[in-house]
């Protein structure tokens, strides 16, 4: 795959860091045998949509640096050198661990309110030996409220947990001023942009771009929401566990 590497996103996988994707494709399917983790277990269809999506969402990060200058209206990612991320809602580790195991130097936290799923991820993280991800098992409307956690991140990504307003109440509170919210979703149309500006606008961000892209092997849609904090959130936010699903902002 490292062509298609190359051409996508500008970056080729180390050695080591193909390894490691493939290990933790192994580990995934054999925890898959006792919890429902993924309805993806193919090899390509892994690739693309577990490893490939994640780190487009990151992308701009990731690049080799021999091309810059062709960066388009790509949104520009320029946080510190050693980047802090939280992936909320993590599920079986995505878009987090293949982040942790791109982005060198960076923290990644994996947030999920499963302790099942926490208990499989801390089991595999020991496995493949890293040591730059932490687990955390709670709710996000919690864990937002937490002085250790709150503001705290440089990054928050979030993957197939709720609507876009949802995401960004779960995801901005955790976000430092200047940091961005990273929403990964499928479809996304111009009608939801209204109610996603309205949330962001109450949570002390803007949307900063929208970028729309096809996946590399199967041609899906998808789309990446890059929302930067450019103030304190209020402290009403986020709103108690179960509030931000049953009335969305
Ligand atoms: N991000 C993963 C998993 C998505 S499934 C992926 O893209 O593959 C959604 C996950 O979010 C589930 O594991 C669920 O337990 C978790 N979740 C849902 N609401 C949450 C909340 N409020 N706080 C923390 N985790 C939550």
């Amino acid at each position: 795959m490292a062509d298609i590497w190359q051409q996508t996103l500008h970056w080729t996988p180390t050695a080591q860091q193909q390894m490691q994707f493939q290990r933790l494709y192994e580990l995934i399917l054999e925890g898959n045998r006792q919890l429902n983790l993924t309805r993806i277990t193919e090899p390509l269809e892994f690739w693309e949509k577990h490893l490939w999506d994640s780190l487009r969402g990151i992308a701009p990060l990731l690049r080799d640096g021999e091309d810059e200058g062709d960066e388009g209206d790509e949104v520009v990612i320029s946080p510190p050198s050693s980047p802090a991320f939280i992936d909320i809602g993590t599920g079986a580790g995505f878009p987090g661990i293949p982040i942790a195991i791109a982005v060198p130097n960076c923290t990644v936290t994996l947030l999920d309110s499963t302790r099942k799923k926490i208990t499989f991820l801390e089991k595999i993280l020991s496995e493949l030996e890293f040591t730059n991800i932490k687990t955390l098992i709670g709710r996000a409307e919690e864990i937002g409220r937490q002085p250790q956690h709150r503001q705290t991140y440089d990054i928050a990504l979030v993957r197939a947990v709720g609507t876009a307003s949802i995401c960004a109440e779960y995801a901005l509170p955790l976000v430092k001023k200047g940091g961005l919210a990273v929403i990964y979703r499928g479809n996304w149309t111009e009608d939801e942009k209204t109610d996603l500006e309205n949330a962001v606008n109450q949570l002390g961000g803007v949307i900063e771009s929208i970028e729309n892209f096809t996946t590399p092997l199967s041609n899906s849609i998808r789309h990446c929401l890059y929302l930067r904090k450019i103030a304190a959130t209020p402290p009403d936010f986020p709103r108690p566990v179960g509030i931000p699903t049953q009335k969305p902002l």
